[in-house]
């Protein structure tokens, strides 16, 4: 579907940051600003403007200038909509503006001299959201889906609902974050009308909150069975044990004064930027230089973050059993797992979820932005029915991985029914190998270069070994919602890595069809060419074992027999070169005649090699 002048937006007005997303052709997406990045902080700057009335800056510029302009800006308004003076006691300490009590139970923030509504200051947040999508789609908007916590009560999507009639926004539906999250992985939509009802998780660890909500779909029927959370519990949380331990280990920092706000502040960004780094490196190093305190510096593994943030993924389990018991459920019951929430990111959270639920949850998606695509995914089925998903019974294309030599390893051929697991075996072509690049492909040509790489991920720590040793299983796993788990695992040391992708997200039929066009216009030539790079491979592999084994070996061959061996494998070697260069120009049969002559002809030089290992080996 492309965005008509009715197109129903996706918000997701978050407590830190909100986004809004569009449906489109191959599914829905993400509006971004000139960096690149979705997230629009939730935080709201006010200045009365002479003869113009009030102006409001909304996002990244607002929350900069948070202590700059106190007493101007508002942020974690989500807090406050739909609640009284009595419900927001907790979070007063909280939040750097002054509440009051308003008319009728609701509540009020000054700012620059004015009363707002926590709806009206929401609002504010909304029509930046409109705006962006407005300049992004080149028409204006007038409704949208929006998103609201399971745990919301009727006041609090009430007054949602009118925050975003404030900033001109007919709201089409309100719909919870989970059924949101679960709906962006098409969850529910594949098997609506029929199959079986399933129960999904959505585990949703942010900055600041946890949430945790059990889901029952049936159909297109979305049910909270349970919810439970920790509106205090998050990444911040963190942030905080890394600073502390940041501030002890040091004998810099420990002298520093922790109390002094503009201190505290470097600390804890040092301590957030050290923990992202994290998730990705197994240790990092910690530089701070404060003005007139020396400098901080200190190495941080990801063991020492993970011990000292697991209590905290402990209490968020804990949670999880809350919900499940009182949907009176157990683990063996959930057939899904979505994660949500940046601080899903850490390897820790992902590794003790996969554990406590004894299944692997999803995260092929941005978990900052799977709720907004939610949003709009449920845009696009009310504007126009569809869910502008490929959803279907069959993979669509192949999926594979980048072979040596850049040809495609099909694992999964197309329209194969899914569910579906496959697994092949492959090993390292260099001596000493320590890492496995893995490209997983999608696409019916035999060229890597001619697929579309749908991701990459590196198996790391293999030991080192001779070429050819290693053994990497690679599974390609496929559940029933089209989700798709690539694994490789190296069997003699254990090591593993994966990745996990939406092989149809992005696709239209169309494209589907022009692919598969595609790839039966260059059938002989693909076919022609994956050969040749299977034989150039050998090649390169036969040639190099030859000059190991001449090397230690070849002082027991006669010089001639020596000469003929080098000779030949030179000129198989420019052979294999000119087939790189210029495919056309070699005969694939040619070239497999010079491979199996080389055989023959280092075959006394291969039996000396073997007699050598065994005599080794018997002593
Ligand atoms: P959210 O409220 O969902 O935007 O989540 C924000 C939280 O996610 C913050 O505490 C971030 O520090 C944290 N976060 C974002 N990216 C990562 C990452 N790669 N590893 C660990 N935490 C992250």
């Amino acid at each position: 579907m492309s965005a008509t002048p009715d197109t129903i937006i996706g918000i997701d007005l978050g407590t830190t940051y909100s986004l809004v997303a569009v449906p489109g052709p191959g599914g829905p997406r993400v509006l971004r600003d000139a960096n690149g990045d979705a997230r629009v902080p939730s935080v709201v700057t006010l200045r009365e403007v002479a003869g113009a009335g009030i102006q409001a800056e909304v996002g990244w510029a607002a929350r900069g200038g948070i202590v700059r302009t106190a007493g101007a800006t508002v942020h974690s308004v989500k807090r406050l909509i739909g609640r009284s003076m009595a419900d927001v006691q907790a979070e007063l300490p909280f939040l750097a503006y002054p509440v009051r009590s308003g008319p009728r139970d609701t509540l009020q923030v000054e700012l620059v001299g004015r009363a707002f509504t926590p709806q009206e200051l929401s609002a504010f947040v909304l029509r930046a959201l409109r705006e962006r999508a407005t300049q992004a789609l080149g028409h204006d908007v007038r409704r949208a889906v929006i998103t609201v916590p399971a745990y919301f009560d009727d006041v609090q999507r009430q007054a949602t609902r009118q925050a975003a009639e404030l900033a001109g926004l007919e709201v089409a539906r309100i719909i919870n974050e989970p059924t949101a999250a679960a709906l962006a992985y098409g969850i529910g939509l594949r098997t609506a009308g029929r199959g079986r009802p399933h129960t999904a998780v959505v585990y949703d660890l942010g900055g600041g909150t946890f949430d945790v909500s059990i889901l029952r779909i049936e159909g297109d029927v979305f049910e909270v069975l349970a919810t439970a959370g920790d509106t205090h519990l998050g990444g911040d949380d963190f942030d905080l044990l890394l600073m502390r331990r940041l501030a002890s280990a040091d004998a810099t920092a420990s002298a520093l004064d922790a109390a002094d706000p503009l201190i505290r502040a470097a600390l804890r960004e040092a301590a957030e930027a050290a923990k992202v780094r994290l998730s990705d490196a197994d240790a990092t190093d910690v530089e701070l230089r404060l003005p007139g305190s020396g400098v901080l510096q200190m190495r941080v593994s990801r063991a020492e973050l993970e011990a000292l943030c697991n209590p905290l993924v402990d209490r968020t389990l804990a949670h999880c059993d809350a919900a499940l018991r009182d949907a009176d459920l157990t683990t063996a019951d959930l057939d899904e797992v979505v994660l949500v929430g940046g601080s899903t990111r850490m390897p820790l959270v992902r590794r003790r979820v996969e554990q406590h639920f004894g299944r692997r949850p999803y995260t092929a998606l941005n978990p900052d932005e799977v709720v907004a695509l939610g949003a709009a995914m449920q845009a696009a089925v009310l504007s126009g029915g569809s869910s502008d998903l490929l959803l279907l019974d069959v993979t669509p294309l192949s999926l594979g991985i980048e072979t040596m030599g850049g040809a495609v390893g099909k694992l999964i051929l197309r329209n194969t029914t899914i569910p579906c697991r496959a697994v092949e075996n492959f090993t390292t072509f260099v001596d000493g190998q320590t890492a496995i690049l893995v490209s997983v492909l999608q696409g019916e040509r035999e060229l890597a270069a001619d697929c579309r790489e749908l991701a990459r991920f590196e198996l790391r720590g293999i030991p080192p070994m001779p070429a050819g040793i290693p053994k990497v299983e690679v599974e390609f796993l496929i559940d029933a919602n089209g989700i798709l788990n690539v694994s490789a695992r190296e069997l003699r040391s254990g090591r593993s890595a994966g990745v996990q992708v939406l092989p149809t997200r992005g696709l239209t039929d169309d494209e589907v069809r022009q692919i598969v066009a595609e790839g039966d216009r260059h059938a002989r030539t693909d076919a022609l060419a994956h050969r040749l790079i299977d034989l150039c491979n050998q090649v390169d592999f036969d040639t190099q074992k030859a000059v190991q084994m001449l090397d230690r070996h070849g002082d027991r061959l006669v010089p001639a027999e020596r000469a003929r061996i080098e000779r030949e494998m030179s000129s198989l070697r420019s052979l294999a070169a000119d087939a790189r260069r210029d495919p056309q120009s070699v005969d694939p049969d040619a070239l497999h005649r010079a491979l199996t002559d080389f055989g023959h002809g280092t075959l006394r030089l291969a039996e000396i090699g073997i007699q050598a290992a065994l005599a080794d080996a018997t002593k």
